[in-house]
């Protein structure tokens, strides 16, 4: 398999495997496309149905042709407001998961004769203009990347700082407590809402708690308020030479100085961050071993 250097939304560098991708799309004339995307629609109406699809994620393409009466329908029907032609876009607009095929439902959406039930429909940031076909069709390898590059989701890598090789490409932020600036413990700066405190680490250090109880009092401190400060584009970091706090990134890491043994066996902080962390929308990578996201 070869690698394609690929720029993510945030302009990092990802290695995306190339030759391998498969996306089947699906053409629809405008607005339809628009229904589903942004009107909740979930019924894709067809003569036809294709069980090989169940279960498979498609792109949704919307075609030249822009159906003006079905346009009026749903707006009468008061079921969406669809753009206007000069406002719709073309092209690969959006993915969507091909989850049943029925013949009846009461959806106002569902007309049959089969209706292809959709599911984890999400749009894309910028669609992605392409010619579309007849039926099912296989999206080109150049034009797949470009559609899926824009909803993998941002990388976080999660390890020791000294294990360089298994640093992101992006910043290095602390989140130890105790860090040595002669080990370029400091990084880029810190991320405090994943730092334990310096109480319960005392504490440890001493004995007065388990690595246990440790851990229980730190991922409860740090989810005290939910998790919504964790997700993408809301955790933040505050930058060592600016003191200025940023978001952090695709690519960028967030280490300890434990050893892999440490994190592998649950007792380093830094394993706690990253269990956290795939919960919530970052795709982690903890000590170069990426981790499934389990909610
Ligand atoms: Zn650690």
């Amino acid at each position: 398999m070869t690698q394609l250097g690929l720029f993510d939304e945030t302009g990092f560098q990802e290695k995306v495997p190339g030759p391998d991708i498969q996306l089947l799309a699906l053409s629809l004339w405008r607005p339809w496309d628009q229904a589903i995307i942004h009107g909740g629609k979930r019924h894709k109406n067809r003569t036809w149905s294709r069980p090989s699809l169940l279960g498979q994620r498609i792109a949704i393409h919307a075609g030249l042709k822009y159906d003006r009466e079905g346009a009026e329908k749903m707006k009468k029907a008061g079921l969406f407001s669809p753009p206007a032609d000069d406002a719709s876009p073309t092209g690969i607009v959006g993915l969507a998961r091909v989850s049943r095929f029925v013949t009846s439902s009461d959806s106002p959406w569902f007309f049959g004769p089969i209706g292809w039930v959709l599911s984890e429909v999400v749009a894309l940031p910028a669609p992605v203009p392409c010619r579309g076909a007849q039926g099912v069709w296989r999206v080109p390898a150049d034009i797949a990347l470009q559609v899926l590059s824009q909803i993998s989701a941002p990388t976080i890598h999660v390890t020791n700082r000294s294990s360089t090789t298994l640093h992101g490409p992006g910043r290095l932020w602390s989140i130890m407590i105790r860090p040595r600036p002669q080990y370029g413990e400091l990084g880029d700066g810190f991320v405090s809402d994943l730092r334990p405190t310096e109480g319960d680490f005392a504490r440890l250090r001493t004995g007065q708690i388990t690595v246990a109880e440790y851990k229980d009092r730190t991922v409860a401190m740090w989810t005290a308020n939910g998790t919504d400060h964790l997700v993408p584009g809301k955790l933040r970091a505050m930058t060592r030479i600016e003191g200025s706090s940023v978001a952090v990134q695709s690519g960028d890491t967030l280490f300890c100085s434990c050893s892999r043994e440490l994190a592998d066996r649950g007792k380093c902080h830094r394993s706690w961050a990253a269990e956290l962390l795939s919960k919530v929308g970052w795709k982690v990578i903890r000590d170069g071993v990426v981790m499934s996201a389990r909610k």
